[in-house]
């Protein structure tokens, strides 16, 4: 069994902590929960995902200093995903005074309506264009992006891995044959669950694709995350249960602030 690392402050060093919960229009634009990404600090890397309106103000108020950040990973250039990128790489470095740090985003994040403004381009060692099914490194920690999502922009996924451990990032998309696939084998599995059923036009997942999903990649854990406005009427820990119930598997709403310790992979994985 490995030893769980404990930062100075005594908190656990590996997590995955939760700058919010909200997916889609409503939920973000009236911030009835917060949109800021996800960051994880894992095997000593600090990367941030998908950094969302109002990402500064919760990844300060979680105490989390964007100095440490390796990378800023952005899944698909929609703003709930994108919007505070620009502050992120100017809090990552410093306001440009330290160089470092690089930009992950798929090629129509960065066209001619960039995710990120010219002038702060110089700030950071660089922009990596992600593609689909290719693997890359920041730091300690490596991921491969999946196949292309359906999801109206550019998209990918992601299965990141450090120390033998992975975690599947299944960002936006619709349901589709193949799409698991890309996650099988992951020990934890966080999945954008915007919809309580399938709408048809809408390329978001839905409570029967996730309970699809996860019986496919038969994770230790699923997360469930970037919730839409039925899914929050109904209640996002009610929703887990069930699909948890319907699946055998953990399933774990996740909230605004939470730190979930990857620890708990480590020690059913040993
Ligand atoms: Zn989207």
């Amino acid at each position: 069994m490995s030893a769980r690392k404990i930062e100075a402050s005594g908190a656990p060093a590996d997590t995955i902590t939760f700058l919010g919960t909200a997916g889609a229009r409503f939920m973000v634009s009236k911030q009835l929960a917060a949109s800021g990404g996800m960051w994880l600090n894992w095997n000593g890397t600090q990367v941030l995902i998908d950094p969302g309106p109002g990402c500064i103000v919760q990844a300060t108020k979680r105490k989390l200093n964007a100095e440490k950040l390796s990378a800023i990973i952005i899944s698909h250039r929609h703003l709930d995903h994108s919007a505070d990128a620009n502050v992120m790489v100017e809090a990552m470095t410093n306001g440009g005074y330290r160089k470092h740090g690089r930009l992950f985003a798929p090629s129509d994040a960065l066209g001619p309506e960039p995710v990120i403004f010219s002038y702060l381009k110089s700030y950071i060692e660089g922009i990596t264009v992600l593609e689909a099914e290719t693997i890359y490194q920041a730091g300690n920690i490596s991921f491969r992006t999946s196949v292309r999502h359906v999801h109206p922009v550019e998209t990918y996924g992601m299965v990141f891995e450090s120390n033998g451990q992975t975690i599947g990032y299944i960002t936006d998309t619709r349901y589709f044959e193949g799409l698991a696939k890309s996650y099988a084998g992951s020990d934890l599995v966080i999945i954008n669950m915007v919809l309580t059923e399938p709408r048809p036009p809408v390329d978001h997942l839905s409570m029967p694709d996730v309970e699809k999903l996860i019986k496919e990649i038969k994770p230790q854990t699923a997360i469930l995350s970037h919730f839409g406005m039925h899914v929050w009427q109904a209640r996002p820990w009610l929703v887990a249960e069930e699909i948890s119930q319907n699946t055998g598997i953990r399933v774990v709403a996740a909230r605004d602030g939470m730190k979930y310790d990857l620890a708990q992979l480590k020690e059913t994985h040993v």
